[in-house]
C-alpha cells in the first residue's frame, strides 16, 4: 500500500490536510533525538539476484522509545520505495518524503516501539556496486560518512542517535559478506547465502557498512582474547604479511595506551577496489584503499601501517564516542591522527614519531603563511587543519599536563561518554580535572585561535627530540663549509637528505654509500648525472625501493641515450608499487626508444592502453592516460576507457576524464 494511490475521499482530503499540518510540525522541531530514541535496527539485505548490479529489496525492522508526546517521528531513507509499514504490529499512516519515511501516530512516552516494513532502494551513492558492469572485480561496498548510510539503509543521518545495528545479507553463493559486528549465522541456500551479522552496542549510522567479495582471510588474535580479521584477495596471499605489517602489535598498543579496551566484538580489514578515500572506520570494520595491498619491496615505500593504526583509533575516537557536530570534528580526526602516531612510535621508534609532527608542523605553517588558516574549532576547517593540527595541539597538550594527567583524562573521558556523543570541552573538562590545570587560555590558543604558533611548536619538538634538533641545525643553503663533511658524516639519514636536496652536485662516489632511504634522495634530486658517477647511479637501479627505480631508470634513460637498451633489459620485469609506477614508466620508455623491441612495440602499448581500462584502479589509469597523452596516442579504445571514466564515483577520476574532453572535445570531434 501506498500513500499515494489511496482514493479520494473526504477521509482522505483530511489525511493531505493533516499531513501539512503535521510536516511543519516536524520542521519546527529542533532535534528528533529530543523526541524519539532509535535503539535497534535488524534488517535483512537481499542483493537483487537478477540485476545485481543496483538493487536491494529488503526487511527492516527498528526498535525505539519515544521520549515526548509527538504526532510523528521519521527515519532518513533516499529514494527509497515502501511496503506493509507496520507499528506495533498495526498498519500506521506514513508518508515518504523521497529522502524521509514519516510515520504518523499519536505518540506518547513509550518504550520498546517496533516499526516494521519492506523496502526497496536502488543507491546512487553510499554503496557502490564496482566491476558489475566492466572487467574489474565484483564487489559491493559502503561508504556511510559523508555520503550517508541512508541511500542503502533507511536509518539516522543524524550521528546523535546511535543504534545497535544488526545486519543480514543475502548474496551469491560464491561471495564473502564482511559487515558490522559478529558473524553469527551462515545460511547456505541453492541460490544465496544469508549472513546475519550481530552487534551488542550502539553506534552512530554513518558507521553501518558492508562488503561484498571474494576474499580469504587470516585471523590473530589481540593480548585481550579480541579476533583480528585481515581480508584478502586470494592472489594476494604474499601481500599479506608487508600490507598487515604490525597489526596485532599496534592493536596490543593502543589498548594498552588508550587504557580503554577495545569496545566491540571484533575487528575486521577488508581492502576494496577504486575507493574514496584510503580508509574508513566503520565501527569493526575499516574498509580501505586495496591500492595499500603492497609487497615486500613496496614496504620501504609506501604502506598500510598509518592508516592501519589511524582507523584502528576511530574505533575509540569516533565510533565509541562521536562529535555531536562538525565543530568537534577534531575530536575524531586529531586523535585519530595523534595515537596513529604513537603506535607508529611504538614500532618505528622516536625518531619516527618526532619526524612526522614535524611534517606536519611544517605543512601547517605552509597553510597559515597561505592565509588559509582556521580554527581548529569550526566545522568548515580543512582537513589538514583537523587530522594534523588536532594531532599536534594534542601533542602539545600532553607535554603541557604530563603523561600521567593525560592518559588518565583521556580515559575518563572514553569511559564517561562511551556509546555517547562528545563536545570538545567534555574533553577539557576531563584534561582540567585530571591535571588540576586551568585551560582556558589553552583551549583559546590552540582551539580557538586560527593561528599557528608554529615556533612553539618547533621549540616543543627540539626540546624532546635530538634528531629533530640536528636536523633543524644542518643547513647548506646559507653556510656551505661543513656539506662534504655531513654527507658521509654520521648524522641521522633525513639530515643527510636534506643537504642532499640543497646541494645535490655536491655527491661524491661515497655519498652513495649511505643507506637505501639517502640513497633514494640520491635518484630524486641529481638528475644530471656526472659521468665519474654513472656506475654508482647505476647500482640505484637494485636497490628494493620502486620509487628509487623509478627515478634511477628515468634518470639514466635521459642521461645515458647509448646505453638506454641496457637499462630497459635490467627493469622488463619490475611491475613496482601498487599504482604500477615503474611498469607504467617502462613501456612508456620502451615504445619511445625506436630501436629497442620493434617488434614488440603494438605488444607494449596494448599492454599500456589496457592499463587505462576500468580493471584497474583510478590511479594507474590516470598515470596510463597521462603517458598515452605525453605519447600522443588516441584510439577508439582509449576514448572508451575516458568515457566509462567520465562517470566513475570517483571523484579524481571523473575531474580527470572530464578535463580531457573538455581539452579534446573539439578535436574528438573532427576525428570521429
Ligand atoms: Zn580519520
Amino acid at each position: 500500500m501506498y500513500f499515494g494511490v489511496m482514493v479520494a475521499s473526504k477521509t482522505f482530503m483530511r489525511g493531505i490536510l493533516c499531513v501539512f499540518l503535521i510536516l511543519f510540525s516536524v520542521f519546527v522541531h529542533a532535534q528528533q533525538t529530543e523526541i524519539v530514541d532509535y535503539k535497534k535496527v535488524d534488517a535483512v539485505v537481499f542483493f537483487n539476484q537478477i540485476r545485481i548490479d543496483s538493487t536491494v529489496y529488503d526487511s527492516y525492522e527498528t526498535t525505539f522509545d519515544i521520549l515526548k508526546k509527538t504526532d510523528s517521528i521519521y527515519l532518513d531513507a533516499v529514494n527509497m520505495k515502501f511496503k506493509n509499514v507496520s507499528l506495533n504490529g498495526k498498519k500506521v499512516l506514513y508518508k515518504n518524503e523521497g529522502n524521509k519515511l514519516i510515520i504518523f501516530n499519536k505518540f506518547k512516552p513509550s518504550q520498546d516501539n517496533k516499526l516494521q516494513f519492506l523496502f526497496f532502494a536502488s543507491p546512487k551513492k553510499a554503496m557502490y556496486f564496482v566491476g558489475w558492469e566492466n572487467e574489474a572485480r565484483n564487489q559491493i561496498w559502503t561508504q556511510g560518512q559523508g555520503k550517508y548510510t541512508s541511500n542503502w539503509l533507511p536509518s539516522i543521518d543524524d550521528m546523535n542517535d546511535k543504534m545497535e545495528f544488526d545486519l543480514t545479507f543475502a548474496a551469491p553463493t560464491d561471495y564473502k559478506v564482511i559487515s558490522n559486528g559478529k558473524l553469527v549465522l551462515k545460511n547456505d541456500t541453492p541460490s544465496y547465502i544469508l549472513w546475519k551479522y550481530d552487534m551488542q552496542k550502539p553506534m552512530a549510522s554513518y558507521l553501518a557498512a558492508v562488503v561484498v567479495g571474494k576474499y580469504d582471510e587470516k585471523v590473530e588474535v589481540s593480548k585481550s582474547g579480541i579476533p583480528l580479521k585481515m581480508y584478502y584477495y586470494p592472489e594476494d596471499s604474499l601481500k599479506v604479511t608487508p600490507t598487515y605489517r604490525y597489526t596485532k602489535t599496534m592493536f596490543d598498543f593502543l589498548e594498552e595506551e588508550i587504557g580503554v579496551a577495545y569496545p566491540w566484538q571484533n575487528y575486521k580489514q577488508v581492502p576494496v577496489h577504486d575507493f574514496l578515500y584510503a580508509g574508513m572506520e566503520n565501527t569493526s570494520c575499516t574498509i580501505f584503499s586495496d591500492a595499500f595491498m603492497i609487497d615486500e619491496t613496496a614496504f620501504v615505500d609506501k604502506n598500510y601501517v598509518n592508516v592501519n593504526a589511524h582507523e584502528l583509533a576511530h574505533q575509540w575516537f569516533g565510533d565509541l564516542v562521536t562529535e555531536t557536530s562538525g565543530m568537534h570534528h577534531w575530536l575524531q580526526e586529531g586523535f585519530a591522527t595523534y595515537y596513529a602516531l604513537l603506535a607508529e612510535k611504538h614500532v618505528f621508534g622516536d625518531d619516527y614519531y618526532y619526524w612526522r609532527l614535524y611534517e606536519y608542523v611544517e605543512e601547517l605553517a605552509a597553510q597559515d603563511r597561505a592565509g588559509a588558516s582556521t580554527a581548529l574549532m569550526n566545522a568548515k576547517a580543512s582537513s589538514t587543519t583537523f587530522y594534523k593540527k588536532g594531532a599536534v595541539v594534542l601533542h602539545m597538550l600532553h607535554e603541557k599536563v604530563g603523561d600521567v594527567a593525560f592518559k588518565l583524562a583521556v580515559k575518563n573521558y572514553l569511559n564517561k561518554y562511551a556509546f555517547k556523543n562528545v563536545e570538545t570541552s567534555n574533553f577539557i573538562t576531563e584534561v582540567e580535572k585530571a591535571s588540576n590545570q586551568n585551560l582556558s587560555a589553552f583551549v583559546t590558543k590552540w582551539l580557538q585561535d586560527k593561528t599557528f604558533y608554529y615556533e612553539e611548536v618547533i621549540a616543543s619538538l627540539q626540546r624532546q627530540s635530538a634528531f629533530i634538533t640536528e636536523y633543524l641545525m644542518v643547513d647548506c643553503e646559507a653556510v656551505n663549509a661543513k656539506c662534504d663533511y655531513y654527507l658521509t658524516s654520521g648524522i641521522s639519514d633525513k639530515a643527510k637528505s636534506k643537504i642532499i636536496s640543497q646541494v645535490p652536485d655536491k655527491i661524491t662516489s661515497e655519498v652513495f654509500k649511505n643507506s637505501i632511504k639517502v640513497r633514494q634522495t640520491i635518484a630524486q634530486n641529481l638528475s644530471t648525472i656526472p659521468f665519474a658517477l654513472k656506475k654508482e647511479y647505476e647500482s640505484l637501479l637494485q636497490d628494493a625501493s620502486y620509487v628509487t627505480k623509478e627515478a634511477a631508470l628515468y634518470n639514466l634513460w635521459l642521461n645515458f641515450p647509448e646505453d638506454r637498451s641496457v637499462y630497459l633489459d635490467k627493469t622488463s620485469s619490475v611491475i613496482g608499487l601498487p599504482n604500477k609506477n615503474v611498469r607504467l614508466l617502462w613501456l612508456t620508455l620502451a615504445l619511445v626508444t625506436p630501436d629497442y623491441a620493434v617488434d614488440q612495440k603494438n605488444t607494449y602499448l596494448k599492454e599500456l592502453i589496457g592499463y587505462a581500462s576500468p580493471v584497474f584502479n583510478f590511479e594507474i589509469r590516470m598515470q596510463a592516460f597521462t603517458f598515452l597523452d605525453s605519447l600522443g596516442v588516441i584510439n577508439q579504445e582509449i576514448i572508451n576507457h575516458y568515457k566509462e571514466a567520465e562517470q566513475h564515483h570517483n571523484w579524481r577520476l571523473k575531474k580527470f576524464a572530464k578535463a580531457f574532453f573538455e581539452k579534446n572535445n573539439e578535436n574528438l570531434k573532427i576525428t570521429n
